[in-house]
């Protein structure tokens, strides 16, 4: 069906990228047109999970794993749950290993960094794939494809195009008019280079691995990573328009500093550290879920996948697992023969698609209220138990 058809994916995260190698694998014809000036661009955020039956599989089918197991962060997954005081409550740095929880176990869940799995997925393509600096701003029908258009002025006529371009996708509006809905949650993102020098003691906390913090129905979540780093999230109930009426420079520490100890008062004065010896720049991330129900008409020459298709907040660690999944899902109905036509492959797809990520997303709102609540420190003991 996709013989002698061209193929646009719009966003180079990791599910266009994932969906270009699988679909190169098959020999299809596939360009990715990507918004970042260069692979050299720095990924934000930390480090991300990968799940057996998901992102892993999606991974292996890629041919990938080696190059995974390479590249992974032994015990980076090692958490540690403490109370707002800094109190260490679980300790999985302090539990036995067992052993047999490695790859091809379900509950194994490797770790591995935003930049290193780009940069695997990237290397698997074959040259001048990934059109850099090429910003999706709007498309049009044109014979049985579309004509699409980018900020660089530059134009390019495909067969096929699929949405890869993560939550604020431009391409999901081509599609659907369903929009996602606020979860209650506001996210602020901050990131301490080199923290084992800056903040020795939050250093030592993250010991390489995660710290989960609750209380007052707020949250910190820190994460490791292989450069050095620690990334942090504070989570806090918020209305959806927080972050454009706090009247908060986020370039501006003190005045985040001022925020945190207002809002975190109970907390102990460890968790001021890492403010203190951030980065200058704070990322608030309002949190947004698509719903359980949404619903669309498959077309027969566009599709999305991840967060595009089914942004979620992050708390159950799902997100770059779904988008790799639907990835290698897509990438199969797209060369099945059995199906009669693109439009018939399409709608296949989507529709599990939808069904799964609904399963997931009611279990990540789920969990991310009770995260927020009173319930989060008994909660998270039971998850790890
Ligand atoms: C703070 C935070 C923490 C998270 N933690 C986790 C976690 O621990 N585990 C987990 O599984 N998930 C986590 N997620 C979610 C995860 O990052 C996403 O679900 C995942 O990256 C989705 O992959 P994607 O390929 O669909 O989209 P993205 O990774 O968002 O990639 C989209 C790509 O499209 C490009 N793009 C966007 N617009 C355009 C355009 N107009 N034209 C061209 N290109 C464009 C972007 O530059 C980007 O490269 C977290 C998210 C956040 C915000």
């Amino acid at each position: 069906m996709t013989k002698g058809k061209s193929i646009a994916i719009i966003g180079g995260g990791p599910g266009g990228l994932i969906l270009a190698r699988l679909l190169q694998m098959k020999g299809v014809m596939v360009k990715v047109y990507e918004r970042d000036l260069d692979k050299n661009v720095r990924q934000q955020g930390a480090t991300l999970d990968l799940h057996n039956e998901s992102g892993l599989k999606a991974l292996q089918d890629a041919g990938l794993m080696e190059e995974f197991i390479k590249n992974y962060r032994p015990n980076a997954d090692l958490l540690r749950i403490v109370d707002r005081k800094g109190n260490i409550l679980t300790d999985q740095h302090t539990i036995l290993k067992d052993d047999t929880i490695t790859f091809g176990h379900a509950h194994f869940r490797p770790e591995i960094d935003r930049g290193p799995l780009r940069t695997i997925l990237i290397d698997s393509l074959s040259p001048e794939t990934i059109i850099w600096n090429c910003q999706f701003v709007n498309m049009e029908p044109s014979g049985d494809g579309w004509q699409i258009s980018f900020k660089n002025g530059n134009t390019v006529f495909a067969d096929i195009v699929i949405g890869a371009d993560g939550a604020n996708s431009k391409i999901r509006p081509y599609m659907t008019e369903i929009k996602p809905f606020y979860s209650g949650i506001t996210v602020i993102e901050g990131l301490i280079h080199d923290s084992a020098e800056k903040a020795p003691d939050i250093h030592a906390l993250v010991k390489e691995g995660k710290v989960f913090a609750f209380g007052n129905d707020q949250s910190i979540i820190l994460s490791s990573k292989g450069d050095g780093s620690t990334a942090f999230y504070f989570g806090f109930k918020a209305a959806e328009c927080w972050t454009k009426t706090c009247g908060l420079d986020f370039t501006d520490r003190e005045q985040l500093l001022s925020w945190f100890k207002e809002e975190y008062s109970d907390w102990g004065g460890i968790w001021d550290g890492m403010i203190t010896s951030a980065e200058n720049l704070f990322i608030p991330r309002p949190q947004y879920c698509m719903p359980f129900d949404q619903n669309w008409k498959a077309g027969a020459n566009i599709t999305m996948l991840g967060d595009a298709a089914h942004l979620m907040p992050p708390y159950a660690g799902e997100g770059v697992n779904m988008a790799m999944l639907d990835a290698l899902e897509l990438s199969q109905c797209l060369v099945n023969e059995d199906f009669d036509d693109l439009q018939t492959a399409i709608a296949f797809y989507e529709k599990q698609m939808r069904t799964r990520a609904a399963e997931v997303a009611m279990i990540t709102m789920d969990s991310t209220a009770m995260l927020h609540s009173d319930e989060a420190i008994p909660f998270m003991t039971g998850v790890l138990s």
